[in-house]
């Protein structure tokens, strides 16, 4: 059984920031940044690939919804919301979750950076998406 099912069964602890029938939301054990809150279904899927329309949808309302209240509450500026989906995207727990990271300032130790690559055909990508 995963990390997520467990917490779900109350076989490990867990801050828990929300939870209904469907869904939990709990503080991420790691903490990026205050406030690192992660949201998932109780019902084990494992990625976006895997989740079926109705359940997203509800996952991504309840997001948003958490979203607001975390960052209104610790007083944050921003938030960056995070899917990582497969080990080349680090996803290292197989139950499909979203990250919600509070942002404060620049000082806040988190780095996203989008590497901007010199060389790439835009043509040539765009056939292999579209083509
Ligand atoms: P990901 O790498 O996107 O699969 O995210 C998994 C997240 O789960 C990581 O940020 C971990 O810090 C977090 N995590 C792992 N175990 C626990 C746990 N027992 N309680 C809360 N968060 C956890
Ligand atoms: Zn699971």
């Amino acid at each position: 059984m995963c990390i997520f099912c467990k917490i779900v069964n109350n076989e490990l602890p867990s801050y828990k920031v929300y939870e209904d029938d469907e869904f939990l939301a709990i503080l991420d054990i790691a903490q990026t940044t205050d406030g690192h809150t992660l949201v998932f279904p109780k019902k084990h899927i494992v990625d976006i690939f895997e989740i079926d329309d109705e359940t997203l949808s509800k996952l991504i309302t309840l997001t948003k919804k958490l979203s607001d209240k975390v960052v209104t509450k610790m007083n944050a500026t921003g938030l960056n919301l995070l899917n990582n989906t497969n080990e080349s995207a680090g996803q290292s727990v197989h139950h499909i979750h979203f990250h919600i990271i509070p942002r404060y300032d620049e000082s806040d130790e988190v780095t996203i950076s989008f590497n901007r690559k010199s060389k790439f055909d835009l043509e040539e990508i765009l056939n292999k998406i579209n083509g």
